[in-house]
């Protein structure tokens, strides 16, 4: 097993052909080089680029990508695949003087999956390859150590069986345990030799039984079908699960590396561990990582057994500690990166299986970009590369709020993935699925499992947080949970899951699925019940510096859709450097306005509504009064009226059944009906005879088929004119009362869902002519602007006259999505899998800006809108404005700002920073994926 270098013999060399499938690495040389990710994937160019590097590396083969995208085309690689693999494995059996499970001194290799991106665990691995019946003799006797043989056969008879033959794990996992209670045995390791040749002729039979063919005993046939199930695994549903959500191309395909196999399950002086440059999680600079000795790499990973922090190897094996530092820090100075690395001891020799830029959190990436800077490894301007602006919501996640409640903390784990979560556990990924609900009403569940699979991504995506009763740092659930962004307790040892009897056991107490608890990703508590959460604070000293660099980058201003004045204090800390949207409908909803506002719309008079509109005008006015206040010196946008007026009235369907049900009701009931319609005038029981049918009536009369196409916006305020002079009013009035205090206000008025230029015409003239009322009646005036908001494709195609009487656009680009597109932001849910799924659309064209399309409007718009008035300002206040490829489509085209929730703000400032740098530096300079 030990790998001898052996000058290279006998080369077959294929015959020369176009394409270069096979990449060789060994012998302190390697045909590839670590550029070469889209060939040989992450991995393989990584080992090639170890190699090259004079690192200790098992030697072996790397089947590049294009086999694969050959492979998923015709179900078959081609002839040249079989003969440069042919090729190959023959150099590699030279070098190491071994023939693949054949001989005295077997070669066995491991066959792993290595795509260009890292999807952590998604496909698939074959280890030990080459055992067979007679090659487990001569391991036993090489190794001397007959278990440590029978052990890797029955794992190769397993994963071949799970992973190339398509026989469920549990087949095999139910010949193991009632072996184990057959012997007695507590762990895997109490399993003796002779137990485990049992086990084998038992595994055997399972394969035969599910296949009716034996288990191949050729070594090569086995390389052949390992290498196709590997390929094959990149279009298993995980794997593809897990590209969509970290949007990697399904066109890629997978490389597949073959190489020799070392052990670190030989014994006391073998390992395995797998660890980072630096704290992952926190960011500090530290060796970091977890090591088990004796057991073989998916024991670490998988979290079967919980290993031991890697500072402890320094105890255990001096030497190889060193060596590995050594090696690692030269790694991480070649890559200039934090680097992520798996390493194997067979019998005190080191050896490096992978390394690759690690996967960090938010936190983690701020501090390292800015630590590398500091030492002199990179320069500022790569460093505002070195984070993904969607990890910046790391610093907002919120905490747990502990003041003042007792907590009972049932146990501590591992703070895998910080953050808090608080839900209600479920014990499987697809009763979580069944229990958050859809998206737009997700309930908050707690995953609690006691490891995770990649077979639970899609449970883990609803969860508020995780839970595992097993498992490290590196664990499954802890890489993940920290790529999702999500809240993650790992490895909490004192609690028992029980899956099958859906139950957690800690501390004498029972758990059962809904009940709830509350996790703190960032200490590793696990604490009884529900606590509230706190709102992190983004004054983070680390993270001001950082985005102290990349502002200046910016050209764009960044602003956000905030109704309230608390959102816009909140928006203002995250540096937002106005309002893009402030939505007034939301103000109406509160207790005392919406009996007005109801009033309003009920009003069947002109006059009527008129004096609904007066008692809501003074409130409406404290409500702008505030939002000035808080946005003092900066720009604030106000769009009038927008919904559907029905929005606002009870349903059609609940008014009928109250009706068809009041003469069947005793007094209690008629009193909770009388609460109920207390807004539109019920005072007594006996008022809601005459004024449920009236409710309807009217209800009935505003019923439409398709309101969001119907009369909203401002048709509204066209139909009604008195509704744009009442907001326009309590606008000018609010802004002039608060200007005489030293406020420096700027509102611009927004009119929605503009499709004519005559539409604009009509609603600006109400908002001048009442401007210039309120200014002569408090005999102070303020600068504001009257624009529209983009919504329309007709909008966009007549951009140019629009801008005519519009002082700036802002683009709904919800709404001009869902125009362009004609699919209903609200039930697009239910053909969006399929879309995805069948390749149709890759992204949800709702949260990501549908560059093609919609984009060509937004574009053309800009244009048009410029042509007629130069200065014309543009933004952009859909949800796209936060969603960072989009943020970088909007300044390409040269808008003035985007405008998004509060806590996108810092998302959309490093996307807008990233996108004029990037465009600066001619393109990206080493962005970490
Ligand atoms: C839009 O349509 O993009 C928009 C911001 O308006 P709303 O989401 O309120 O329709
Ligand atoms: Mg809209």
């Amino acid at each position: 097993m030990a790998t001898t270098t052996l000058p290279e013999t006998e080369m077959i060399e294929p015959k020369p052909t176009t394409t270069k499938y096979v990449y060789f690495f060994g012998g302190g040389k390697a045909d590839g080089n670590g550029k070469m990710k889209d060939e040989l994937g992450g991995k393989g160019a990584g080992l090639a680029e170890m190699t090259n590097a004079g690192l200790p590396v098992p030697p072996g083969f790397t089947i590049q990508t294009d086999a694969c995208r050959e492979y998923m085309r015709h179900n078959a690689v081609s002839k040249d695949v079989d003969s440069q693999m042919d090729a190959a494995l023959f150099r590699l059996e030279s070098l190491q003087d071994q023939k693949l499970g054949k001989g005295d001194n077997p070669l066995l290799v491991s066959v792993r999956s290595g795509a260009k991106f890292s999807m952590p665990g998604m496909m698939d691995t074959i280890l030990n390859l080459g055992l067979n019946d007679q090659s487990v003799e001569a391991l036993a006797r090489r190794a001397n150590n007959p278990r440590f043989a029978y052990d890797s056969y029955r794992r190769l008879i397993q994963m071949f069986g799970n992973v190339v033959l398509d026989i469920e794990k549990s087949a095999f996992e139910e010949v193991f345990d009632s072996k184990k209670k057959q012997k007695k045995a507590k762990l895997d390791t109490d399993l003796d030799a002779k137990a485990l040749k049992e086990v084998i002729e038992e595994y055997k039979k399972v394969v035969k039984k599910h296949t009716t063919h034996d288990f191949p005993q050729n070594p090569h046939q086995q390389l052949v079908l390992a290498r196709d199930a590997v390929f094959r695994s990149w279009n298993n549903d995980r794997a593809k699960h897990y590209r969509r959500i970290n949007n990697i191309s399904d066109e890629l395909g997978t490389a597949v590396n073959v190489q020799a196999m070392v052990f670190g399950n030989l014994g006391d002086t073998s390992g395995t561990g797998v660890g980072f440059t630096r704290n992952p999680a926190i960011g500090t600079k530290e060796f970091y990582g977890e090591f088990l000795m004796n057991a073989q790499g998916e024991d670490v990973v998988a979290g079967i057994r919980t290993p031991v922090p890697i500072l402890e190897l320094e105890k255990v094996m001096p030497n190889v500690y060193n060596q590995l530092r050594d090696i690692t820090t030269r790694l991480e100075k070649h890559y200039r990166d934090m680097q992520d690395f798996e390493f194997t001891i067979q019998d005190g020799k080191l050896y490096m299986l992978q390394t690759r830029n690690g996967k960090r959190t938010g936190l983690a990436a701020v501090r390292v970009a800015l630590q590398m800077v500091e030492e002199g490894l990179i320069k500022k301007e790569e460093a505002i590369f070195r984070v993904e602006p969607n990890q910046l919501y790391d610093f907002l996640v919120p905490r747990l709020d502990e003041k003042g409640v007792k907590i009972e903390v049932l146990a501590k784990g591992l703070p895998a993935s910080p953050g808090a979560a608080v839900g209600q556990i479920v014990f499987t990924a697809d009763e979580a699925v069944e229990m958050a609900g859809p998206s737009s009403q997700r309930k908050p569940v707690i995953l609690v499992r006691a490891e995770t699979t990649p077979e639970d991504i899609h449970g883990m995506e609803v969860a508020k947080g995780i839970l595992t009763s097993r498992g490290g740092m590196t664990s499954h659930a802890a890489v993940v949970t920290r790529g999702m962004g999500k809240c993650c307790v790992a490895g909490a040892g004192d609690i028992d899951v029980d899956e099958k009897a859906r139950e957690m056991r800690v501390k004498g107490q029972v758990f059962r699925e809904g009940d709830w608890i509350s996790l703190d990703g960032t200490t590793g508590r696990v604490i009884k019940g529900k606590l509230n959460t706190l709102d992190p604070s983004p004054d983070d000293e680390e993270l001001q510096k950082f985005m102290s660099w990349a502002d200046p980058y910016r050209t764009m201003k960044v602003r956000a859709n905030a109704d309230i004045p608390r959102d816009a204090i909140q928006a203002r800390a995250f540096g937002a450097e106005g309002i893009g949207l402030c939505r007034t409908e939301h103000m109406f909803f509160g207790e005392q306005k919406i009996p007005h506002m109801r009033a309003m719309i009920l009003a069947n008079t002109e006059k009527d509504r008129r004096a609904a509109l007066k008692k809501l005008l003074p409130m409406q006015r404290a409500d702008f009064i505030g939002v000035f206040r808080a946005m003092d010196g900066l720009p604030v946008t106000i769009r009038t009226l927008d919904p559907p007026l029905h929005e606002f009235l009870p349903r059609r369907e609940d008014l009928m059944v109250d009706i068809a049900t009041l003469a069947h009701m005793d007094a209690k009931q008629k009193k909770s009906l009388v609460g109920k319609y207390r807004d539109y005038g019920a005072k007594a029981a006996g008022d809601l005879k005459k004024l449920m049918p009236a409710l309807l009536s009217r209800v009935e009369q505003l019923h439409e088929f398709n309101p969001m196409l119907g009369h909203r916006g401002c048709r509204l305020g066209i139909t009604y004119p008195e509704i744009t002079e009442m907001q326009a009013r309590a606008i000018f009035e609010a802004a002039v009362a608060v200007a005489k205090d030293g406020v420096k206000v700027f509102p611009e008025i927004m009119i929605p869902l503009i499709a004519t230029v005559k539409e604009m015409a009509n609603q600006a003239a109400i908002v001048h002519r009442v401007a210039k009322e309120v200014f002569e009646e408090k005999e102070r005036t303020v600068e504001y602007l009257v624009g529209t908001m983009i919504e329309l494709p007709r909008a966009a195609l007549v951009a140019d006259e629009i801008a005519k009487e519009a002082e700036f656009f802002s683009f709904g680009t919800n709404d001009l999505t869902q125009t362009t597109f004609g699919f209903s932001r609200d039930d697009v849910n239910k053909i969006l899998p399929t879309y995805i799924e069948e390749g149709i659309l890759k992204r949800d064209p709702f949260e990501v800006l549908d560059r093609e399309g919609v984009g060509q409007l937004v574009k053309m718009a800009t244009e048009r809108g410029r042509k007629s008035r130069p200065n014309l300002k543009v933004g952009i206040c859909g949800e796209h404005g936060g969603e960072p490829s989009s943020v970088e489509f909007c300044y390409q085209t040269g808008l003035n700002y985007v405008s998004c929730s509060p806590f996108r703000v810092l998302t959309a400032r490093l996307a807008a920073a990233q996108a004029a740098a990037g465009e600066k530096m001619q393109g990206e300079a080493g962005r970490t994926k």
